[in-house]
Formats: structure tokens, C-alpha cells, sequence
């Protein structure tokens, strides 16, 4: 069986009978327990994951199949998953068995998909190297020195090492899309409001959004399929056209964003413009444009994402779920022992951050500005999707950078997020997908759809793939 079957061709191999779900389910946990070295799971469902791989055999034997049935799959573990630890990789929630599925996992699993488990992350969704983690860091299937990226890291490194089909993720400011580009897979941040957050544990509500990480930007768009849809559960989600793949070769004017390229490395800067030659070539014209707010990105992202995660994450308490300190003396003790025990450092740095930026005397300054200046950098989008049809840009100042060489740098990790927040900030679609090698690291680049156009970034994404070969290397790493 091939580990880096992506998932169309899983879907004819359980179709013609090359195999059976079973036999799939048991050959991804064998790697899966082979590869514990990387971390990439939290939790591995073997029980259930072989009993939905039996009712998928069944349902392909009566040829009752969608085009998720029997395909393996595994949740970034701040999705709540009925039943199974969802720890959101904090020791807050190391005891939390959710009572109910988020909508994204209650979907993908009626269409059919098969969750092998909960993969690992940074704590919270705080970070851009999977090293918050209170269950350990993830390493980089490309290069174990390496960090996969964050926080969907271990999504991302698991669909690289080929011990799922594809994952789901959830994107804040770039944590979907910086570690697939880390990691050499294809990862798509739909646009706020199309994928339901219900069930999707918080971490700044008005940027938060779920999302797929595949082999290819075909793949991402069939699990978006089912993800996709509006949910009266979830007062943001949106009521839009589903998103529909066509590969044909309109062609689109594509803006490349001065701001995106001009500091850029010269080692990334060759790769990426090696990446929009070939979309040249391909029939689509490059053009120059401007999104003249884009050094505020960070700073704005930063002082909104803190200020809605020390809001959010006031209800862990210690006295409804979560940890809970033993023998407080008092109501005081508890709510502080229960939240300093529970809580890493970087979730703490972002509670005091965030807590700061909204308090009496400071709001007008930092969160008020914040949101002016969100505003104008969305605007900048708006103007330029005026001229042009998607935006093409790095991802990542760089390729996955060593492990440990920024965690005592926060200022350092966040500047990481400089091609991903934009977009954010925005509530714009942006898909990552792999376009070149430097020094045998991937490097990713970044499509930018207007609202609601996966469609386009996707199509492109996918002929971008059928010429080329990036998201179809693979990590020499081997573990059996
Ligand atoms: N790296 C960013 C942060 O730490 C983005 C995280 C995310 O998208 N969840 O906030």
C-alpha cells in the first residue's frame, strides 16, 4: 500500500477492491505507532477507527459510497470529538472528554471519512512552531531538527510522514497554512464564516476558522465539500454556494503584491518566482498591485487575537471542566492555582497581553486601533480584488526553522506570521501548497481568493499541481 496515496486514489483503491477500509485503518495505525517519534497524535482511536472502517466496507460493498467513505482521516485536537480526549494540547483540558462532535468532525464523519485520532498541536492555537504543546513539541518528517510549523503542526507533519489521508486544521492567523508549507502538504483557510466553528474550541472568535490539510489542493477541496455549509449553531456562518473545483484554464489576473516579495530572501524569492513563471506559463498574466497596510499586520493581529483569547479562555475556571487545582483554600485559590497550573507560558503571555489591550485606559489605544487598522487592511484587499482575480505570495519568510531557535523569542515567532495574518485579518479563503525546495526543506506558496472564491484558488491550486510536482516529493524519513 502506498503511504502517499492521496485521496482520489484511495478512493478508487477501495472502489475497484485493491483493498478494503480495514486494511487501510490497520496500515495508517502501524504507521501511525511506528512513527511515534514525530508526535504527531495526540490520541490514535483504533477501537472506533476499526469499527467505522467495517460499516465503511459494508457501505462500499452495497455501493452506497461519497467520496469520503472508508478515507482515514485525523482532527486537529481542538476540535471536540464525542466521547475522546480533546485536549487542545493544554494541560488545561488534559481530562476534557467532549460530550458532543463539532460539526466539522459530525460531517466528515457522515460523509463517510474515518477518524483515526487527534493530532497534536501548539497549546491553544497559540504558536507557530508546535513547541507549546503541553504533550511535546512535533517534529518535521523533512528534517526531525526541524519544527513542522504551527499550530496545526501535527496535522500537517502527519499528512506529510503518510500516517492519515488528510486532516483537519483550523487557521487563526496562519495555522493551517505555515505548517503545510513547512511540511511540504496543501492547506486551505476557507473564508471566515464558510466552515461552522461550533464545537471548534475558541481562540480569537473573530478570526478563527477550520480547514482542510491534504496532498493536493483536489484533495482540500473534497473534504471542504463536506465541511463547508452554513450551521444554525454557529451565529458567523455563512450562507454561500458550495465551493466547486473546475481545472479549466480561464485565465486570471493574478496580483503579486510588492509588500509580499520585496524583503523576501533571495533563496525563497527564487523559489517563488520560479512558482510564478509556471502560472505565467499556464496562461494567466501577473500583475503588480499594492496592499499598503501589511507591516500592521502583525501588531494588529497580535493585539485583536489576544484580546478575544483572554475573553475566550476565561471560562476555564477550574470549576465546571478542566483542571482543577487540589486543595485550594478558598473560591480565589481556585480560580488562580486551577489557571496557573492549567495554563502554559504562552498562553499566559497572550492572556496578559490580550487582558491589557482591553482594559480601561488602554482599549482606545491598542484594541480600538486595532480595529481601525483591521479595517483598512481589509479595504486593501477589497481595492485589489477590484483589479485582479486571486494574489499570489510566500507564505513563510522561510523555510521550517530548527527547533528551539525561537521559543525564548516571541517577538521572533510571531514575525513568522507576517504573509499569513493579512489575510486573516481580512476573513479572506488563502490555500498553501507546496512550489519548490530550499536546501531540502519545502517551501509553500500562498493563493488569496476574494470572500467565498475557494473555488478559483482551488482550480488554480490544481492546475498549478497537474504541472507540476512539488506536493508529490516526500520526506526520505522512514520508520518501517
Ligand atoms: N501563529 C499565530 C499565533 O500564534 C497563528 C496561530 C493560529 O493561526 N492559530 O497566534
Amino acid at each position: 500500500m502506498n503511504p502517499y496515496a492521496n485521496m482520489a486514489q484511495l478512493r478508487s483503491g477501495l472502489d475497484n477492491g485493491d483493498f478494503s477500509a480495514e486494511e487501510l485503518v490497520h496500515f495508517y495505525l502501524g504507521r501511525i505507532n511506528a512513527a511515534a517519534d514525530l508526535n504527531c497524535f495526540i490520541t490514535v482511536d483504533s477501537d472506533r477507527a476499526l469499527a467505522a472502517a467495517k460499516s465503511a466496507d459494508k457501505a462500499i460493498a452495497d455501493k452506497r459510497t461519497g467520496p469520503l467513505t472508508g478515507i482515514p482521516i485525523a482532527h486537529k485536537d481542538l476540535f471536540c470529538t464525542e466521547g475522546l480526549l480533546t485536549s487542545c494540547a493544554s494541560r488545561m483540558l488534559h481530562n476534557f472528554v467532549a460530550p458532543y462532535d463539532a460539526t466539522v468532525v459530525d460531517r466528515l464523519r457522515k460523509a463517510g471519512a474515518i477518524t483515526l485520532g487527534k493530532t497534536n498541536m501548539d497549546e491553544f492555537a497559540m504558536g507557530s512552531s508546535n513547541e507549546t504543546s503541553f504533550y511535546g513539541p512535533v517534529k518535521n518528517p523533512w528534517n526531525q531538527a526541524c519544527v513542522p510549523g504551527g499550530s496545526s503542526g501535527g496535522s500537517a507533519a502527519a499528512v506529510a510522514a503518510g500516517l492519515a489521508a488528510a486532516c483537519t486544521g483550523s487557521d487563526t492567523g496562519g495555522s493551517i497554512r505555515q505548517p503545510a508549507s513547512f511540511c511540504g502538504v496543501t492547506g486551505l483557510k476557507p473564508t471566515y464564516g464558510r466552515v461552522s466553528r461550533y464545537g471548534m474550541i475558541a481562540f480569537a472568535s473573530s478570526l478563527d476558522q477550520g480547514g482542510p490539510i491534504a496532498c493536493t489542493a483536489s484533495d482540500a477541496g473534497t473534504l471542504l465539500n463536506a465541511m463547508e455549509g452554513h450551521d444554525p449553531n454557529d451565529s458567523t456562518s455563512a450562507i454561500a454556494e458550495a465551493t466547486d473545483i473546475d481545472s479549466s484554464r480561464r485565465p486570471l489576473k493574478i496580483g503579486i503584491p510588492s509588500q509580499y516579495w520585496n524583503d523576501l530572501d533571495s533563496s525563497m524569492a527564487k523559489v517563488l518566482e520560479a512558482a510564478r513563471h509556471t502560472l505565467e506559463s499556464l496562461g494567466h498574466d501577473c500583475v503588480p498591485v499594492e496592499l499598503p497596510h501589511t507591516e500592521a499586520a502583525i501588531a494588529v493581529y497580535y493585539v485583536i487575537a489576544g484580546a478575544e483569547a483572554s475573553t475566550n479562555l476565561s471560562r476555564y475556571d477550574g470549576v465546571r471542566y478542566g483542571h482543577r487545582t487540589t486543595s485550594p483554600e478558598n473560591l480565589d485559590d481556585l480560580y488562580q492555582f486551577s489557571r496557573t497550573e492549567g495554563f502554559g507560558s504562552e498562553v499566559k503571555r497572550r492572556i496578559l497581553t490580550g487582558t491589557y489591550a482591553l482594559s480601561v485606559g488602554y482599549y482606545d489605544a491598542y484594541y480600538l486601533k486595532a480595529q481601525q487598522i483591521r479595517r483598512l487592511i481589509r479595504q486593501d484587499f477589497l481595492d485589489a480584488f477590484m483589479e485582479v482575480d486571486v494574489l499570489l505570495t510566500p507564505v513563510s519568510p522561510s523555510t521550517a526553522f530548527e527547533r528551539e531557535a525561537l521559543i525564548e523569542d516571541p517577538v521572533g515567532m510571531y514575525q513568522q506570521d507576517i504573509y499569513t495574518t493579512p489575510a486573516s485579518l481580512a476573513g479572506l479563503p488563502a490555500l498553501s501548497l507546496p512550489c519548490g525546495m530550499r536546501e531540502q526543506m519545502p517551501v509553500g506558496m500562498q493563493l488569496i481568493g476574494p470572500h467565498f472564491g475557494e473555488s478559483s484558488i482551488l482550480s488554480l491550486g490544481c492546475q498549478y499541481q497537474n504541472e507540476t510536482d512539488w506536493h508529490a516529493l516526500h520526506p526520505a524519513y522512514e520508520h518501517d
